[in-house]
C-alpha cells in the first residue's frame, strides 16, 4: 500500500469553483479575491489582510511593510522552513538564529534575551507543525526591546494560542497557500494585520506603488505582488472545505496516537494546553534512539513517504557566511556552547508521518504496522 507524505484535498468542487472565474470572464483580482480575502480575514480576525503570490513573498512584504531594512537584525527560529530566514536576507537584514523548545519545537522565547543587538528591528515566530509559537512571551519580549512582531503562519491558518489566532497577534501575520498547507490555491500568500498604515504600506508595494489599478500615477515604488481570482476561486472552494479538512486531520492524529501509544520507542507529539486550537500539519513524531534514519529507510521499504524535520537553519549550507573561522555563529558572544541543542536533536530524532485530509484508516494503520515491525525487529536482533 503506497502512502504518500501529503496530498492536496481538491476535488470536483474546486474545479467547479474555478469554472465560474472562467465563466464571468475575471481572471485577475476582483470578486473571488476580494471574497477569499474577507473569508480567510474572518479566519485570523484581523481587519486588513493583503494578498501575495506566496507565502514567502508574504513574508517579505510584511518585513518591508514594518519597515525593516538593509542593516537590521531580525530574530527567526533556528528550526523552520527556509523561507522564514530568506525572506530577512530579501529585504537585506540578517537572520538571528533562536533555538526551539524541546516538547513541541517552536520558538524559545526565553533564549532570545541574549540575542538582542541595537540593530534589532523585529522578532519573526514560526507556528510550526500545527502547534503555536508562545505568543504572551513573544508579545512582552517584543515590547520589552521596541520590536516588531511579524508570525510566520504559513503553517497555522486556524492555530489558536491561548484564544488568539496564529497570525493576528503580532503586527503582522503571513500565511501561505502552497498545496501542502491547511488550505491551498497551487501557490499563494496572504498578510493579516489590524494596523492601518501596514495595511497602507501592502497596497502600495504590492500593486506598483498605488493605491488601484487603472492609474499611471505613482506615490510611491511599488512591485508586482498581486494573485489572481483563478486562485481566489480555488481559496473560496477550499475554505469551504476547511472544516472536513482541520477535522480529517485531527482524526488522523488522533489515529496515530492511539496506535502508537504501546510503542515505547516513539512519541506522537501532542499540543500543549495554551495550543486551544491545534491543527496537525504534519503528524509528528520522536524516536528515543539517536537517530530516526532507520525507521525512516523501513517506512521507504514499505512504500510510505517520510519527512525529516526541518535542517537547523545554522548548518544549513547556504548560511554558511555566518560562520566564522572560529567555527561560531555570530560570533560576538550571544552563542554559548550547545545554543541549538534542541534544534538539532529535534532534527536528528524527528519524522514527519504522512498525514493529508484524504488519508484512509488503512493508510495510517499501515504506518503504523511498519513502524511497529521495525521496533519489533530491532528486539529481535538485539536478543540474538
Ligand atoms: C510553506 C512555508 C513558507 C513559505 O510559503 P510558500 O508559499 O511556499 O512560499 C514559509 N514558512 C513556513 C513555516 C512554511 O511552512
Amino acid at each position: 500500500m503506497k502512502v504518500p507524505q501529503f496530498m492536496p484535498f481538491v476535488d470536483m468542487s474546486d474545479y467547479d469553483a474555478l469554472k465560474e472565474s472562467f465563466e464571468i470572464n475575471w481572471i485577475t483580482e476582483g470578486p473571488k479575491s476580494k471574497k477569499f480575502n474577507e473569508e480567510i480575514r474572518a479566519k485570523v480576525n484581523t481587519y486588513y489582510g493583503d494578498f501575495a503570490p506566496n507565502g514567502t513573498l508574504a513574508l517579505y512584504l510584511a518585513l518591508r511593510a514594518v519597515g525593516v531594512k538593509s542593516g537590521d537584525e531580525v530574530i527567526v527560529p533556528n528550526f523552520t522552513f527556509i523561507a522564514t530566514a530568506n525572506a530577512v536576507e530579501m529585504v537585506g537584514a540578517t537572520p538571528v538564529f533562536a533555538d526551539i523548545n524541546s516538547y513541541d519545537f517552536q520558538m524559545d522565547v526565553d533564549v532570545c534575551h541574549d540575542l538582542i543587538t541595537e540593530k534589532t528591528k523585529a522578532i519573526m515566530p514560526a507556528h510550526i507543525y500545527g502547534f503555536a509559537v508562545d505568543m504572551d512571551k513573544i508579545m512582552d519580549f517584543a515590547k520589552k526591546y521596541k520590536l516588531k512582531v511579524i508570525e510566520d503562519a504559513a503553517q497555522a491558518l486556524g492555530v489558536e494560542w491561548n484564544g488568539l489566532r496564529c497570525g493576528g497577534i503580532g503586527d503582522a501575520g503571513c500565511f501561505s497557500f502552497f498545496a501542502d498547507k491547511t488550505i491551498t490555491t497551487g501557490e499563494g500568500g496572504f498578510v493579516a494585520t489590524n494596523d492601518e498604515m501596514i495595511h497602507e504600506k501592502l497596497l502600495y508595494l504590492r500593486n506598483q506603488g498605488r493605491l488601484n489599478r487603472g492609474t499611471f500615477i505613482h506615490p510611491e515604488i511599488g512591485y508586482n505582488f498581486r494573485m489572481t481570482d483563478i486562485q481566489a476561486s480555488l481559496g473560496l472552494s477550499q475554505i469551504a472545505k476547511f472544516r472536513q479538512i482541520v477535522d480529517s486531520k485531527r482524526r488522523i492524529h488522533q489515529m496515530y496516537t492511539d496506535l502508537l501509544k504501546d510503542v515505547d520507542e516513539v512519541n506522537v507529539i501532542q499540543p500543549p494546553e495554551s495550543v486551544t486550537s491545534f491543527i496537525p500539519f504534519r503528524v509528528v513524531l520522536t524516536v528515543n534512539e539517536d537517530t530516526s534514519l532507520g525507521v525512516m529507510a523501513h517506512m521507504k521499504e514499505h512504500e510510505i513517504e517520510p519527512r525529516t524535520f526541518f535542517y537547523p537553519l545554522h548548518q544549513q549550507p547556504c548560511f554558511k557566511k555566518y560562520v566564522s573561522p572560529y567555527g561560531q555563529y555570530f560570533p560576538n558572544g550571544r552563542y554559548g556552547e550547545g545554543a541549538f541543542k534542541n534544534s538539532i536533536d529535534a532534527y536528528n530524532k524527528g519524522v514527519c508521518l504522512p498525514s493529508f485530509a484524504s488519508m484512509s484508516d488503512e493508510q495510517v494503520k499501515h504506518v503504523c504496522e511498519t513502524i511497529k515491525s521495525y521496533y519489533a525487529n530491532k528486539k529481535v536482533e538485539v536478543n540474538v
